[in-house]
């Protein structure tokens, strides 16, 4: 027999497992990011994820890796297996047939996937070589789920209780493959689904947030309340478990309300926003004003930033790189005498150039940046990693001091553009509650 079986399974799913397939995982050479993107989405399904594990390219340990998985010694650990990798055509892509062989199913040509294979190289004027035949066989009565971003198609392939589902290794393959291939044949065996949102906070400390919350957050267990922090900002993930979607979104949503009207609520600026640079960009567009910037350290990083946000053309005027000092005094008049007296890493700096970037492009804000992004550079009351952002507004100009301990030259540019982007977002917010 090779016709699709016409249901997946008869059991429900509540615990699945991950093996990633792949010498080249075991040696480091790339980052199992399948293993986090598929954990994401399990666990939006209200599907427990308990163990991944990578397996090289042998057969062997790739059957144990199943055997541990479905039989664990008498106890099953997993109702579903999902696999990355080894799907290609090479001697070395071994996942189909050990999967194939662990349920005692035999391979068979599936004609229409050898079809859409060979379609794949005409389109894409290639020449289809003998091995690709390999990614069209398919174990006996296994789900074909097919590869519209590359030529190996996915496989669901199982029992009455064991489900696995197998996905082609490269990323750009596998992501939309489990999301648009894989999850409407999960969807019907799944009890429940999670959602998660993200109220954003700016202005106050974790501690201080976690104080304000605690009976909220004690009394809160579907939806769950919890808080995270980083690089000034507070994020509080609202989780919510229903049977439905919609279901959990309110409950979510109710939560949220709460949240507004609790001591913390004056500290909101936003709930799942995509970005920090989003969310100024956003902030400013509601208020009619307009962003301009002034970097040293971050080197127009903070620029790039900004421009990658569509629609941003709207608030972002523009931005000068002004590196070195006399670039600083020429174009946004920083003053000399304050460089030779305090250095150009400094409050004083940060506030002219922000200053002089607002004259400069005729913004209504404008941020910048000077620092020592390291490795070399800094003195003694500003050692590397001290950087200066500074804020100018309709309102008057201000400045805050960060200093990243023992970071890299990368890490401190992208965490000085999402101070600075939270820094004027807390800025804006002060002159709209002065001025309703
Ligand atoms: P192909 O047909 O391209 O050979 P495949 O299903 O056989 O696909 P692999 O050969 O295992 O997949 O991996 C192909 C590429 O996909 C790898 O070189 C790597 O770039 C990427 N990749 C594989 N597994 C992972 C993973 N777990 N996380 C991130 N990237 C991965
Ligand atoms: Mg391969």
């Amino acid at each position: 027999m090779n016709s699709q079986n016409s249901s997946l399974r008869t059991s429900p799913i509540r615990v699945a497992e991950i093996i990633c397939v792949g010498t080249e995982l075991l040696l480091g050479d790339i980052v199992n990011t399948n293993a986090a993107f598929i954990s994401r989405t399990l666990a939006s399904l209200g599907i427990s994820v308990y163990h991944q594990s990578v397996i090289g390219d042998h057969p062997g340990r790739l059957q144990a890796a199943l055997e541990d998985a479905f039989s664990g010694n008498g106890r099953p650990r997993a109702d579903l297996v999902i696999l990355s990798g080894g799907l290609g055509p090479t001697y070395d892509d071994l996942t189909k047939e050990t999967v194939a062989a662990f349920f005692g199913k035999a391979l068979y040509c599936h004609e229409p996937s050898l079809e859409a294979i060979r379609e794949y190289f005409s389109r894409t004027g290639r020449v289809m070589s003998d091995n690709n035949k390999k990614q069209a066989m398919m174990p006996e009565g296994a789900f074909v789920l097919e590869n519209p971003y590359g030529t190996a198609p996915g496989v669901a392939v199982g029992d009455e209780t064991r489900t696995a589902i197998l996905l082609p290794g490269p990323p750009a393959e596998l992501q939309p493959m489990l999301t648009e291939r894989a999850l409407p044949l999960l969807l019907p065996y799944c009890e429940s689904v999670l959602v998660s949102k993200n109220i954003h906070l700016i202005g106050i400390g974790e501690s201080d947030a976690e104080s304000k919350l605690r009976d909220l957050m004690l009394a809160s267990t579907n939806p769950t309340l919890a808080p995270y922090c980083g690089n000034g900002e507070v994020r509080l993930r609202v989780t919510a478990k229903a049977d439905r979607k919609e279901t959990a979104e309110k409950m979510c949503d109710e939560l949220i309300a709460r949240v507004y009207d609790s001591p913390v609520g004056a500290y909101i600026y936003g709930v799942d926003i995509p970005s920090t640079e989003a969310a100024l960009l956003q902030k400013l567009s509601s208020l009619g004003l307009t962003l301009g910037t002034a970097e040293s350290c971050t080197g127009g990083l903070m620029g790039q930033r900004l421009t990658a946000v569509p629609g941003a053309s709207a608030v972002f005027k523009g931005g000068c790189i002004t590196y070195q000092n006399e670039v600083k005094i020429n174009l946004l008049g920083v003053d000399p005498q304050t460089i030779a007296a305090v250095t150009e890493v400094s409050a004083e700096v940060a506030e002219q150039m922000a200053a002089g970037a607002r004259r400069a492009l005729g913004c209504d804000v404008a941020i910048s940046a000077t620092g020592y992004a390291g490795p070399g550079g800094g003195t003694e009351q500003n050692p590397v990693g001290t950087v200066y952002v500074g804020i100018a507004t309709p309102r008057g100009t201000s400045s805050i001091r960060l200093y990243y301990r023992n970071k890299s030259r990368d890490y401190i540019r992208e965490a000085v553009a999402t101070r600075a982007f939270i820094a004027a977002i807390q800025a804006v917010q002060d002159i709209r509650k002065s001025n309703p």
